[in-house]
């Protein structure tokens, strides 16, 4: 057998620093190599029996058929690691010692690893099923909220229902006596019972719009909201209240605010009634305000009195429902503020309040609101039919469409693309558009309108599109279209809505 270069056997007594003894079969030691001290057998030397050094060795026998025996990582006395291997050669035994602890501490490190990654992944199925059933237990609890919500809702509904049946009676037959008794001469009470029915009636209106709003069940109708005619309805119901109290009322709205907006002018309405009413309750003297300013995408709209203000402890909860129930003062349950901030909130806004103790109260709110293009463009019938281009590229859709806006007396333009409906518009000046947002040609319906509005076309522009609804339509009115709708299309509605922004009789 060919020997090792000697630098390869000074590294190997270097790296494993090897101890070898040869023993009779007898364990007697005869013949030793290497340094037994380093491994803990010190005292051993040729004639002592290798057994009394390493205790390993006792009672030790080959297995039948084994002429070699392994004891990895075997503790040595020196308290090191080693590989052992005992091979019987002739009537001898050869055993030989390598350094192992390196390699030991080395597995052992594996071995920790390991242990801690069993551990981690016990510890995440564990987690992982927790998670399920956490997720399971959401889930039950969602539904049964929606349940709950539900059963809440129509018990609201139902009672409010029975509320405002007999109401109307009582308030009709008031008005009726009102009207009936002989002039100047007054009916005991009848202020009275007229009032106290308008305070449950309004009762009944905030409890039925809790239920809406807590269900998720409230929805909103946006519209083209004359913004001037709006302020001018609630300046004639607000003003007179405020005068017969003594107060100034002051209605500001800011130049740039848009002739129009896109919002729901019922919930904008009931909003700012509220504020103005609970304004003009609280404030004894002084003045209610009431400004608009436009801020780009929003309103900004600000309802100030200079009334007693409201304590740190009360703002707190001024915005829990039913906060008040149990102050007997005959001013409501505390619902109106939290049906405000919920109704704003709906809207995409939101309401902040600041009040300063016996100097006033301020309510902010910030309103997201489009401004509504077009709605100047009243068309007279009686001269003109109005024209109204049709782009949408599905044939079947479009026919019905157009009949049914042809059945409304409109002339109707079909164009399938949106470079036909640039041109069309330059060309045949029509009153309206309807464009659906996949056109094809310059992209897509949508581009189109921004196509159009920067070629100046001021008419009413209304867009459709089968995508989720809140998206496109905020990318419509951002683009300058006046009214969205999504599909299907309800015919009737749209083509409603074409006749209301032409300004044309239904
Ligand atoms: P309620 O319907 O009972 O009036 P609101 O939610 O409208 O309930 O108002 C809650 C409370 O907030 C009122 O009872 C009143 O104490 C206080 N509050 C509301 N608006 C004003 C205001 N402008 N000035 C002073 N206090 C106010």
């Amino acid at each position: 057998m060919q020997h090792y270069p000697a630098s390869v056997a000074e590294l190997a007594v270097r790296q494993y620093a090897p101890l070898c003894v040869r023993v009779g079969l007898d364990w007697c030691v005869q013949e030793l190599w290497g340094n037994p001290g380093h491994y803990g057998y010190a005292g051993l030397q040729q004639g002592g029996d290798l057994r009394d050094a390493e205790l390993a060795f006792h009672g030790f026998e080959f297995e039948p058929d084994e002429s070699e025996h392994h004891w990895p990582f075997l503790a040595t006395p020196s308290g090191m690691s080693a590989h052992c291997c005992v091979q019987a050669v002739d009537d001898c035994y050869v055993v030989t010692w390598f350094e192992a602890d390196r390699e030991h501490a080395e597995t052992q490190k594996i071995q920790q690893v390991a242990n801690e990654v069993r551990i981690l992944s016990y510890r995440r199925n564990q987690l992982m099923v927790q998670l399920q059933e956490a997720q399971e237990t959401l889930a039950k609890q969602e539904q049964e909220l929606r349940l709950a919500n539900r059963q809440q809702a129509r018990f609201i509904s139902g009672v409010s229902h029975e509320f405002r049946t007999p109401l109307s009676s009582i308030l009709g037959y008031s008005q009726r006596l009102r009207r009936e008794a002989p002039l100047g001469e007054p009916i005991g009470g009848l202020d009275v019972i007229e009032r106290n029915a308008l305070h449950l009636l309004g009762l009944v209106e905030n409890l039925l719009d809790h239920g809406l709003l807590t269900s998720g069940q409230l929805q909103l109708s946006p519209s083209s909201v004359n913004v001037q005619a709006l302020l001018a309805d609630v300046q004639q119901m607000i003003g007179h209240v405020a005068e017969a109290r003594g107060l100034a009322f002051r209605v500001v709205c800011a130049d740039n605010v848009p002739a129009h907006v896109w919002v729901d002018e019922m919930r904008l309405r009931q909003v700012l009634i509220n504020l103005l009413d609970n304004a003009i309750k609280y404030t004894k003297k002084g003045a209610v305000d009431l400004s608009l300013a436009w801020a780009g995408n929003h309103i900004h709209i600000e309802v100030s009195d200079t009334g007693p203000g409201i304590t740190a402890e009360l703002q707190e909860r001024i915005f829990v429902p039913f906060s008040r129930v149990g102050e007997h003062d005959g001013n409501g349950v505390g619902l109106g503020l939290s049906i405000v901030r919920q109704l704003v909130q709906r809207m995409g806004g939101r309401l902040e309040l600041k009040s300063r103790l016996g100097v006033g109260t301020k309510f902010d709110i910030h309103l997201p609101a489009a401004p509504v293009r077009g709605e100047a463009s009243r068309v007279d019938t009686r001269v003109e039919q109005p024209v109204v281009v049709l782009a949408e590229d599905d044939p079947d859709l479009a026919d019905l469409l157009s009949v049914y806006l042809e059945d409304a007396g409109l002339m109707v333009l079909r164009v399938e693309s949106a470079r036909a409906l640039l041109e069309v518009a330059v060309t045949s000046r029509p009153h309206l558009v309807l464009v659906d947002k996949n056109l094809s040609g310059m992209g897509t319906g949508f581009k189109a309108i921004a196509g159009l509005r920067d070629e100046g076309y001021q008419g009413p522009v209304i867009a459709c599109s089968a995508d989720e609804p809140a998206e496109a339509a905020e990318s419509a009115l951002s683009v300058g279209a006046d009214m969205f709708f999504s599909k299907p299309l309800d015919c009737r509605a749209t083509v409603a809505a074409c006749l209301r922004l032409l300004g044309v009789e239904e």
